[in-house]
């Protein structure tokens, strides 16, 4: 969370300016939480410069209601079949849900080598009649990002992109539908924003329980039942920080592409010393991921780490090593200092 952004939250927490009241106290259909709640949206459209044929919702359920979701809304009872891109730990867990709900298959699969990649042009190989096709932008566990969409020609292309969401502009028109819980980049725990093309809207399934209904949520202007208040105020704070502090997507993405190559640059230059995870063409820059050569190495490091302030280092189980979150709100600072740390360390180890 930037700084600014939490000192504003603390300002206001007890009374909104003028209000008398805190966030959690108003109305949810008061015009004073309109304000919010449109007032997000409409930042998530300019800083995305999403058109006018979709839709933005705010839901619950995080991303795990999203792999759920996707299926029941548009592959259940079709006839068609779902086709995933696995490149990591998280389209993993979604695929194992779309599997429940009908007809899935995997048209590109990364695991053989560890989740380090992404896959070449030619390795897709979608099924028809295809539904839809699957891919999660950036893996968080594994550190593996997509540098652009990939080409599926007129198939609704849908995406998981939690964990880099917001980090970098995107060509919104390319989606059917793209999805994010906020927890990464965008807010607190407790809102999912779905952003949805109507067409693809509108083959959504009928006679679905209310609230996993696509539909149902569009007809309602995203209030089909009482939003998480607290988190889209937060959201409106975090879109308004993009857009007046940062100054737009682009300025967001230099300052994250300007962040991870200092780390890349020192794993690069430590003659394997450092191993980074993702192969270097498939490199996130949200998470930066790299493995020592033993486990002593790797503990004496993250003692002088803790001894520096740097935290929350060690990475994911299933892929061992050290995973350096460097999302939107971690100031360069931070990472000049993990840097730093990287660079000093190796030149002791080597000489
Ligand atoms: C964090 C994360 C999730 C899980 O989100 P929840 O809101 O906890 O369900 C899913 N996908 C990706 C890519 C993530 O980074």
């Amino acid at each position: 969370m930037p700084e600014s952004v939490l000192k504003r939250v603390q300002d206001e927490l007890l009374s909104l300016p003028g209000l008398g009241m805190s966030v959690m106290e108003i109305s949810h259909r008061g015009p004073e939480f309109a304000e919010f709640h449109d007032g997000a949206r409409q930042n998530l459209r300019t800083l995305l410069q999403i058109p006018d044929n979709y839709q933005v919702l705010l839901l619950q359920g995080g991303s795990r209601l999203q792999f759920s979701m996707v299926p029941i809304n548009f592959l259940k009872g079709t006839g068609q079949i779902a086709n995933y891109i696995l490149t990591g730990s998280w389209g993993k867990k979604a695929y194992q849900e779309a599997i429940k709900e009908g007809e899935v298959h995997v048209c590109a699969d990364c695991q053989d080598s560890g989740f380090d990649r992404i896959p070449e042009a030619a390795e897709l190989q979608i099924r028809d009649p295809a539904a839809y096709v699957y891919f999660t932008s950036n893996e968080t566990i594994e550190g593996v990002q997509f540098p652009a969409e990939p080409q599926v020609g007129s198939v609704p292309l849908i995406c998981d992109a939690s964990s880099d969401f917001l980090s970098r502009p995107l060509p919104i028109e390319r989606y059917g539908l793209i999805y994010a819980c906020a927890q990464k980049n965008a807010g607190p725990a407790g809102v999912t924003i779905v952003i949805i093309r109507n067409d693809l809207l509108s083959r959504s399934q009928v006679d679905l329980p209310g609230y996993l209904s696509y539909q149902a949520h569009a007809d309602n202007d995203s209030l089909y039942n009482t939003p998480p208040t607290f988190a889209i105020y937060v959201l409106k704070l975090i879109t308004d920080w993009l857009l007046e502090d940062v100054g737009g997507l682009e300025a967001m993405h230099n300052r994250n592409i300007e962040k991870a190559n200092m780390l890349y640059e020192v794993i690069d230059n430590s003659d394997g010393f450092y191993a980074g995870h993702a192969r270097p063409d498939a490199r996130s820059i949200m998470n930066v991921t790299f493995q020592f050569p033993d486990d002593g190495t790797q503990g004496a490091f993250l003692r002088e780490a803790a001894s520096r302030d740097l935290v929350n280092l060690l990475g994911h189980r299933s892929v061992g090593g050290i995973r350096a979150s460097i999302y939107n709100a971690m100031p360069v600072a931070g990472v000049v200092a993990l840097r730093d740390l990287m660079q000093e360390f190796f030149d002791q180890r080597s000489k």
